[in-house]
């Protein structure tokens, strides 16, 4: 028995699984590269979901964090608050632009952060309604569920979910949703649903993230903001997979030229360790009253000693220039893959979040998940960590760290290609054989 199946037999019977996932047991990890508890080496094309944008275990991060380590660990900012938070927040002002004065604060998760940027929305507007959008990721909290475009896993019988939550159509032009239909969807529900004066926010992320890398088109968001405006809506952007110089611009809403009012922020913000931001237009961020927002871990000296480092790293090595690189490679490489695979419905992204999906015959409404988990599997098997997404579980996403070196990138394009073409052919011949 290897230490892998060691564990994952152990995992079987101690751990919920209700968390789901691969049963790669890590060792150590540095930069775009991951051993397991058995030796293997792997590259990582996942960055721990677009986590390590700046690698595993960036020199510079990890100082950082040791250095605060020696310091304290924790003191709670509600007790005695640190000028690393301050400093942050502060950054991240100036990072994002909603065109008038910005404040933030500090959370620890992803889903803590759309929960306190719903929170910001309602209070500021003294209005209820939230409108998501179908396919899009919020979390997995109760609030983070109900947002979520899709049913299952995450809402499966977790019911009842909190109310005055809607799900508008988001375009997706290889299936068919035109930027049109889209806003009929969401015309509609303001005039059957709940009328506009009702809605306290739209939440809607640039680039949908587990929906399946699908790219909201500009005119699209333009549109929401024109609605919001129109009606005192607040527009919340959640960054918190397309953020943090993952798309070549630190926030993916940038490459549209839409001013979001609120934007949620985790996952690259710290490197690593657990942080998040609400980041937006100080009246909003305001309106909450003295002790209404925060949480005991919100906002850790160690997690925030991380993110001042992740932004000094994004800016010195410029890894948003470094991300159009990575994505322009990873696409031209796909595309010289795909010529010949009707399998490869659809190369898609922005910068180095980029996605390919799977379907039968180039058939966009004959998705092909097992052909997508054997792409995954074969890739694992020669040494590359991928992920799946996708409202249809057919989608293969690529996030590489931004720092990954040229040769473990090349290395990785070379194995990911090699196992589309193996997949896709055991994929035919299978079928041929039915
Ligand atoms: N929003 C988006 C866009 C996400 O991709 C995720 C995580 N995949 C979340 C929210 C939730 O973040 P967390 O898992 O840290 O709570």
């Amino acid at each position: 028995m290897t230490r892998n199946s060691d564990i994952e037999a152990r995992r079987q019977s101690a751990v919920s699984r209700g968390v789901a996932g691969k049963s790669i047991y890590a060792n150590r990890a540095l930069n775009a590269e991951l051993w397991d508890v058995d030796g293997n080496r792997f590259v990582d094309f996942t960055a721990g979901i677009a986590v390590t944008n700046t690698g595993h275990c960036h020199p510079k991060v990890m100082q950082a964090v040791a250095t605060q380590a020696a310091a304290f660990t924790h003191t709670c900012f509600h007790v005695a608050p640190t000028e690393g938070y301050v400093t942050l927040c502060e950054r991240l002002n100036a990072i994002v632009d909603t065109g008038v004065p910005n404040k933030s604060l500090c959370l620890t998760t992803g889903v803590e952060a759309v929960e306190n940027a719903v929170k910001i929305a309602r209070a500021a507007t003294g209005r209820s309604g939230i409108i998501a959008f179908s396919g899009g990721f919020h979390g997995r909290s109760a609030m983070g569920m109900a947002l979520t475009g899709k049913t299952k896993p995450y809402k499966t019988s977790f019911g009842p979910l909190p109310g005055s939550i809607y799900h508008a159509p988001f375009p997706n032009d290889y299936l068919g949703i035109s930027i049109d239909e889209a806003l009929r969807g969401l015309e509609m529900i303001l005039s059957s649903d709940i009328a506009p004066e009702d809605v306290a926010a739209f939440i809607v992320e640039p680039v949908q993230g587990e929906g399946g890398f699908v790219v909201a088109p500009p005119a699209f968001l333009m549109a929401l903001r024109t609605l919001a405006d129109e009606h005192g809506i607040v527009l919340i952007m959640d960054e918190i997979q397309g953020g943090m110089g993952r798309t070549g611009r630190m926030l993916s809403s940038e490459h549209s030229g839409v001013k979001p009012d609120l934007v949620t922020l985790a996952k690259g913000l710290g490197g690593g360790f657990p942080i998040s931001a609400v980041v937006g237009r100080a009246d909003l961020v305001d309106a909450p009253i003295a002790g209404g927002l925060g949480g005991t871990y919100a906002g850790n000296p160690i997690a925030i000693a991380a993110a001042n480092a992740v932004l000094d790293v994004i800016e010195a090595e410029q890894l948003c220039a470094r991300a159009q690189r990575i994505g322009q490679q990873l696409q031209q490489a796909l595309a010289t893959v795909a010529a010949d695979i009707c399998e490869i419905g659809q190369i898609r992204g922005l910068g180095a979040m980029v996605a390919f999906e799977l379907v039968e015959n180039g058939d966009p409404n004959s998705p092909a998940p097992a052909l997508c988990n054997a792409i995954v599997a074969q890739a694992q098997s020669h040494g590359l960590i991928l992920l799946t997404c996708g409202t249809r579980a057919n989608v293969v996403r690529l996030l590489p760290a931004l720092t990954i070196e040229d040769e473990v990138l090349v290395e990785g394009i070379t194995i990911m290609c090699q196992a589309i073409t193996t997949a896709v052919a055991a994929h035919r011949s299978k079928k041929m054989a039915a």
